[in-house]
């Protein structure tokens, strides 16, 4: 009896202090909010930015993030909302005592988007905008050198770091190359849908008894507009929540188009989903 109580504290002792921190609740509009992006926090520190959406780096600077402590970056999709703070997070890093490589995970590309080294090479390889920085992609680099890995995943793909690991899928953005991500550490999960409309239901593979699915939630449930081919409507989220037995749901990347129709979104996702479902905001911390 004492040897299990001892067990059970040492257990409880020993479990990892896992935070999953909205730094973006918003999407591309003037609105208030700094768009997409998200922060893991693992025993006190930042491990994993997620998207870089405008305003990102300065809602991790307010965070008490270190550069320093990162393990990765992973990037949902290369639209403007998703990723342009990522040269600012590159330069304050300059500024930092990071010495250690930092990989940056994104989508592959096509005849409308880079690739995830291309893009990538186009901000600070040889001839890109910001090639004043361009040591920075060579293992000579003054500061720490950056790596990219383009990943496509019809199926899962697994990532091992070192207090996590990353599970990668494809989604439908439309014609946009998009992924899916899935996080999990000493047994929690968090599943970051990214923009998609879940088409053949990419996302489900990911959020199987997840504990957090944040959500991107652009639009509401009737919307006649190319949109519609773009992001989930708050039934296809309720639907994959509910199938994959999620703990909670996160509502984010959060639109006019739904911002201010809250109660009639939860109504709607309550048909199916009886889990808790909440509102995304800035600097919102959710305890796993
Ligand atoms: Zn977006």
């Amino acid at each position: 009896m004492k040897t299990l109580f001892l067990l059970l504290i040492a257990t409880w002792i020993m479990a990892a202090d896992i935070e999953i921190e909205v730094l973006g609740s918003g999407g591309p509009e003037v609105d208030g909010r700094a768009s997409a992006s998200y922060l893991l926090w693992i025993d006190g520190k930042a491990r994993l930015l997620i998207d870089a959406g405008s305003g990102s780096m300065l809602l991790f600077e307010q965070s008490g993030a270190k550069l320093e402590d990162l393990e990765a970056i992973a990037l949902t999709h290369l639209h403007i909302d998703h990723v342009v703070d990522l040269p600012s997070y590159i330069k304050a890093g300059y500024f930092s005592s990071r010495k250690k490589v930092l990989p940056i995970i994104g989508p592959i590309g096509n005849q409308y988007f880079p690739d995830t080294n291309t893009f990538l090479q186009l901000l600070f390889g040889e001839k890109g905008v910001y090639r004043y920085m361009s040591d920075v992609l060579t293992p000579q680099s003054d500061s720490f050198e950056i790596t990219a890995e383009s990943i496509d995943a019809a199926n899962i793909s697994h990532h091992h770091f070192k207090s996590f690991e990353l599970s990668i899928i494809n989604v439908n953005h439309d014609i946009i190359p998009a992924l899916g991500f899935r996080i999990d550490a000493d047994g929690k999960s968090i599943v970051i849908s990214g923009d998609t409309r879940n088409l053949n239901g990419q996302l489900e593979k990911l959020t199987q008894e997840a504990d957090i699915f944040i959500a991107h939630h652009a639009i509401p449930q009737i919307h006649g507009t190319y949109a519609n081919t773009l992001h989930m409507t708050p039934a296809v989220i309720a639907d994959i929540a509910h199938k994959s037995n999620v703990k909670k749901v996160v509502l984010s990347h959060r639109m006019k188009r739904t911002i201010g129709n809250e109660e009639e979104s939860l109504k709607l996702i309550r048909e199916s989903y009886k889990g808790e479902v909440v509102f995304a905001e800035e600097r919102m911390k959710i305890k796993l």
